[in-house]
């Protein structure tokens, strides 16, 4: 019996591995090309589109280089550029083979945002060569979206180019997770009747996007004393030797080196780690409604329904589609970049970001379209502990965080355009 079923689950997984495969290679290799936007059937289209009409576009941003977004798609166009060092859970794979991971987000930026997004895949491990080269191609695009880079060269890449340019730059390992689990996390901690100053919050994984996480929820109130964040090493304490700058950030005072010893009386575990680290003894040394965020994937810190077997007040989420509560970066980086797009801003800050949380919060709390619910198979979802965020084919997500986005970016002053007409912009980005 059991031999038949692990034979089962080899062909299944066989035939989803060849489905994947056909996917990527058929009808032509790839997920995304480049269509043109003009009409190029005549000679006299063409004397447009290429010499000499091109030059007189040309000569206008000569005069003044703000003129490209008026005459060239740079407004409406998103590196998504990586060296292939930490990707999806596959590791350093290298950059050719991070490619359909990179071509898959320009897909996504295509059909969420309407955003041309291009891969750009760097064969290098330097910092100063990536930021060097990123810099040098800068002048082609609207923004630059950051993926899957390794820790701490991702930290010093992403600070260095934001300096640097002056268009949005955003590292979505970090700061995507970050966005879509404070959205979720300040939900369920209004769920579990708990408070942010309040929580006491055990952070498994010191990586790029736990650290961006812990920064947004200090940022949304949570306390640095009530933080305890673990490594592979264990518990990062204030004592313990070399330390990078993003741990000592994070350090503990607590005497304890272990995730069973930091779990006892905690509110909310944050998962940014690894697979089955977590034990359901663990989940109930938790005090009543523990907040559970398993998110390694492609298998979380603890299994989902081990978890909601072991806890019945548990409100759990995970980086997987197949359970209640996804933290799916699709929630935000498109329409976040949408957002700074729209009002040509020179980042994406601190301010922006955090409007996107909130616009994600509000959303969740507010009556689910029939729509939504028939593309999920579900019959009535609503604001609950099985429901903290909103799904990703929502299709209010596009009239709702882009403007937040735009507006957070013109009151702090780093948007280069505005929108007056917010009514009009909304009725634009559903069309
Ligand atoms: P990363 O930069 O490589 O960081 C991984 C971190 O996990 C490191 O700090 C590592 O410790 C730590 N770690 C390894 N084994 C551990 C253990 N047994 N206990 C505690 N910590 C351990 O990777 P990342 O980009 O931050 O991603 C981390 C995980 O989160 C991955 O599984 C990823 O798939 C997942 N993730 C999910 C989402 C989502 O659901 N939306 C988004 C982003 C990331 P050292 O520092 O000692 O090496
Ligand atoms: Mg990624």
């Amino acid at each position: 019996m059991l031999g038949l079923l692990k034979k089962y689950n080899m062909t299944k997984k066989q035939s989803r591995r060849r489905e994947a495969l056909v996917y990527h290679a058929k009808p032509q290799p790839g997920k995304i090309k480049i269509v043109p936007t003009k009409p190029y059937t005549t000679q006299r289209d063409l004397s447009l589109a290429y010499s000499p009409g091109v030059a007189e576009p040309c000569l206008e941003i000569h005069k003044d280089t703000k003129n490209v977004y008026k005459y060239t798609a740079k407004g409406n166009l998103v590196a998504v550029i990586s060296n292939g060092t930490a990707v999806l859970g596959l590791g350093d794979i290298g950059p050719e083979a991070a490619k359909p991971v990179m071509e898959g987000k320009g897909l996504l930026f295509k059909i969420f945002a309407d955003i041309d997004g291009i891969d750009i895949e760097l064969d290098t491990k330097d910092v100063d060569k990536f930021v060097e080269t990123v810099k040098t191609i800068a002048p082609t695009f609207g923004g630059i979206n950051l993926e899957d880079i390794k820790a701490p060269e991702a930290f010093e890449i992403e600070r260095r180019l934001k300096e640097e340019l002056d268009i949005p730059v955003m590292h979505d390992d970090q700061h995507g997770t970050a966005i879509i689990s404070a959205a979720a996390l300040l939900n369920a901690v209004e769920i579990a009747g708990k408070k942010m100053e309040e929580i006491k919050i055990v952070i498994s994984g010191a990586g790029a996007a736990a650290v961006s996480c812990t920064r947004l929820y200090k940022a949304f109130g949570a306390n640095g004393d009530n933080i305890v964040m673990l490594d592979s090493k264990g518990v990062i304490r204030k004592d313990r030797e070399n330390l990078t700058a993003e741990k000592l950030e994070f350090a503990t005072d607590r005497k304890i080196d272990t995730l069973e010893e930091a779990m006892v009386d905690a509110d909310v575990f944050i998962g940014l780690s690894v697979a089955d680290i977590v034990s359901p003894e663990m989940l109930t040394s938790m005090v009543e409604n523990p907040i559970v965020f398993a998110m390694a994937n492609p298998n979380p810190e603890i299994d989902y329904d081990l978890a909601v077997a072991t806890r019945k007040d548990i409100i759990m989420a995970t980086g997987r589609s197949d359970h209640p509560n996804q933290v799916n970066n699709v929630l935000g980086f498109p329409f976040i970049f949408r957002g700074a797009l729209d009002v040509k801003a020179t980042k994406i800050n601190e301010e922006m970001k955090m409007a996107a949380v909130k616009a994600l919060a509000e959303l969740a709390k507010e009556p689910v379209p029939e729509q939504v619910n028939i593309a999920y198979g579900e019959t009535r979802m609503t604001f609950s502990r099985d429901y903290i965020i909103p799904k990703p084919f929502d299709p209010r997500l596009i009239a709702k965080i882009p403007p937040a986005v735009a507006k957070a970016a013109m009151e702090s002053g780093v948007a280069t355009d505005e929108i007056t007409d917010w009514e009009k912009y909304e009725e634009e980005l559903l069309e």
